[in-house]
């Protein structure tokens, strides 16, 4: 009888990673960053103020011509602006904010940091490539919302806005706002939050529920730049954001 020879075991291939989702993406994102904590805000005492009730400035433009050319004057003004005499002698350019002017969603931040002072663009550092990673989670492209800041020039060193250049510039984003009328609003972090609402809550306490701009529901969640800071944030910061696609009619 042939013997019967034994072939020896195959080696096993290891099972091929599969590729991260766009969620896995954000909520797994590297989060190291050496940037200075920021003292925490006082504790709010007023309420938010009831900008619900003040309509939005100027026509609705309909088409993306409209609001193309209506951004555009509004951007030529900003460009020259020197009313905040520190920030606009240390800036490189400013920064008026980019995306889809018809978007139904946009997201509001705080202020330039040096890489956005750089390029011209609003959220391109590491805070801003996070941000992308929650909106491509979103099931969402950054071309499809529309990204701003509440200040248009970087301070220096990344120090939080003073209350006048936030008074200063706040016209600015009251125009872009009235011109693009989402359907809704994210404000990251603490200043974009009080700054739309008038309040001085923190974020903690206006996060993860709907408020009110002008008639445009907002979502208030942590800063992108907090979550590289504290990584447990990512899990709020998802929970708010499925409450904001869900009035979007996604399901995420
Ligand atoms: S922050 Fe705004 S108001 Fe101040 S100088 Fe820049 S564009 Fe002007």
């Amino acid at each position: 009888m042939p013997k019967i020879r034994r072939q020896p075991p195959r080696a096993t291939q290891p099972a091929a990673t599969p590729a991260p989702t766009a969620v896995q993406a954000f909520q797994g994102s590297e989060v190291t960053i050496s940037r200075t904590p920021r003292p925490a805000p006082p504790v709010g005492t007023l309420p938010v103020a009831d900008v619900g009730s003040q309509p939005l400035e100027g026509p609705v433009l309909k088409t993306r011509g409209e609001r193309v050319a209506a951004l555009e004057v509004i951007q030529a003004e900003v460009k020259p602006c020197i009313q905040c005499k520190e920030l606009a002698t240390t800036r490189t350019q400013t920064v008026f904010g980019v995306g889809n002017p018809l978007a139904q969603l946009c997201f509001v931040g705080e202020a330039p940091g040096a890489d956005e002072d750089e390029r011209g663009e609003p959220f391109v550092g590491r805070a801003g490539q996070l941000l992308t990673k929650i909106i491509e989670a979103c099931q969402l492209k950054r071309e499809d919302v529309f990204i701003l800041n509440v200040l248009k020039c970087r301070p220096p060193g990344n120090r939080p806005p003073l209350p006048d250049e936030v008074a200063n510039c706040r016209p600015f984003l009251d125009r872009q706002l009235a011109v693009i009328r989402p359907q809704y609003i994210c404000c990251l972090g603490t200043t974009a939050a009080q700054t739309l609402l008038q309040t001085d809550r923190t974020i903690g306490q206006l996060r993860g529920k709907f408020h009110d701009y002008r008639g445009i529901p907002v979502m208030c969640t942590y800063h992108p730049a907090y979550l590289l800071r504290n990584p447990g944030a990512k899990r709020d910061v998802w929970e708010d954001m499925k409450k904001l696609m869900a009035k979007l009619g996604v399901n995420l």
